[in-house]
């Protein structure tokens, strides 16, 4: 196949390189495939493709998104102002009896085309029918980690079940779709999978090569019941107990940790993600992030699902990260504007093992340029990292592109119809509601 060239001109490039730091400076930018070539002054426009003039904006690693149910975008707004349990039991696990691939594979198009529109191009799944998610994320374009949901509450057959659909999941979709798509196992939780399952999930992940994507210590509850149910043992020490702890796992929530689980996280290599919008909505809590960071422990960022946050946008992301993380230290020095870009990009980069998340010639061109001629981002009088993280919204990205390829220029979407795909995502909520109303 012939190469193909995308030439980004005089950029204002932001990189985040790692350790809460980033570098800025204005440079040509060239991407031959999938991958970045060049960054120089005037980089010769003769041999490109496509020429791209950014001048008014700023470039940056796509986002990544370590931890989203993509397809409950179809459950946006189903429930709000509820404690988890309730929102879970009455509301969406309710609803979600009435999934199916179809439904799933429009509720990821419907995700993933507002991932794009807000600046992500990578995320990281765990829900159901995940062939309808794999399918989506091969039309449109993204990279997507994906895992499978397996919660078994002790039952044998279920956890049977569990596997078959993960190591298929695994079989079927991981390193395809010219590497954009991996695959991971997906044990829900330490409240909805038994201890079995988790023992089996660390020597199967191992087998197969393959990471580990999992919710743990989002509650207070969940660490009573664990304590209650596990000889005294916190979510983490279970994890422990077993040998299930290794750097090939992501753990999303760690809201409820004790010193002794943050050397057990920092001990093993496991990668925190943390997702500041679903547990202040949910009221779960204030994850000590300042403190994993300060400990060298590497923190992504995530959404969760778009029903508990209610949107998937990773710039309201970073900026509630900074925010909760400063009140609810009483510190406005933690989670510097520049340490929040870093976690949104490189950390959630390095937690998934993929080669993006920088700026650097050799990395996968998964880059978006962000409009910088606008209102809210007027003046720029501190750094780029400063406007992205407290005045930007996802709709001041302009382009997106992911492997090389544009997914969205000047804000429309170029490898999907997006309006289809907003009219069947209504229309297949509407069917939903209606199975649910059938069920009483
Ligand atoms: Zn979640």
């Amino acid at each position: 196949m012939e190469s193909q060239s995308i030439l980004i001109k005089n950029a204002s490039i932001l990189n985040p390189i790692g350790d809460g730091k980033t570098e800025e400076f204005r440079k040509d930018l060239l991407i031959v495939d999938d991958k970045i070539s060049q960054i120089d002054e005037d980089i010769d426009e003769s041999n490109a493709d496509k020429i791209i003039d950014a001048s008014d904006k700023i470039l940056m690693p796509g986002f990544v998104n370590t931890h989203t149910h993509i397809s409950m975008s179809l459950l946006r707004g189903i429930a709000d102002d509820l404690e988890l349990d309730t929102w879970l039991n009455d509301h969406i696990w309710p609803m979600e009896a009435h999934l199916s691939e179809e439904y799933c594979y429009i509720g990821a198009l419907l995700g993933a085309c507002e991932m794009i529109k807000s600046g992500t191009t990578t995320f990281s799944d765990m829900y159901f029918y995940m062939d309808g998610v794999a399918r989506a994320v091969d039309e449109i374009g993204m990279r997507g980690v994906l895992s499978y949901g397996m919660i078994d509450f002790g039952i044998e057959e279920k956890r049977e079940n569990e596997f078959k659909e993960n190591i298929s999941l695994i079989k079927k979709h991981n390193n395809t779709a010219d590497g954009r798509i991996t695959a991971r196992f997906g044990p829900h939780s330490i409240y909805t999978a038994s201890v079995d399952l988790l023992e089996r999930v660390r020597k199967e992940a191992d087998k197969y090569n393959v990471g580990i994507h999992i919710h743990m210590n989002e509650t207070l509850k969940e660490i009573n019941d664990s304590k209650e149910n596990h000889d005294g043992k916190r979510p983490f020490e279970l994890l422990d107990s077993i040998g299930f702890l290794a750097d090939d796992v992501v753990a999303a929530h760690c809201v409820w940790l004790d010193d002794a689980e943050i050397k057990l996280i920092k001990d093993n290599g496991v990668y925190a993600s943390h997702n500041p919008c679903s547990n202040m909505k949910l009221a779960s809590g204030a994850a000590p992030v300042a403190e994993l960071l300060s400990q060298g422990i590497c923190v992504g960022l995530g959404t969760d699902g778009a029903s508990s946050n209610n949107n998937l946008d990773m710039f309201d992301e970073m900026k509630f990260a900074a925010l909760l993380g400063k009140a609810s230290t009483l510190n406005p020095k933690v989670l510097t504007a520049e340490e929040v870009v870093n976690m949104a990009t490189i950390n959630g980069a390095k937690a998934l093992n993929i080669d993006a998340g920088t700026i650097e010639v050799g990395k996968k061109a998964d880059i978006i340029l962000v409009d910088a001629n606008s209102p809210n981002m007027t003046p720029m009088s501190n750094t780029l990292s400063s406007n992205l993280v407290y005045s930007a919204n996802g709709s001041n990205v302009d382009t997106t592109i992911c492997n090389g390829r544009i997914l969205m220029e000047n804000r429309k979407m170029v490898t999907v119809d997006e309006e289809l795909i907003l009219s069947e995502a209504k229309r297949a909520i509407k069917e939903m509601k209606e199975l649910r109303e059938a069920d009483e």
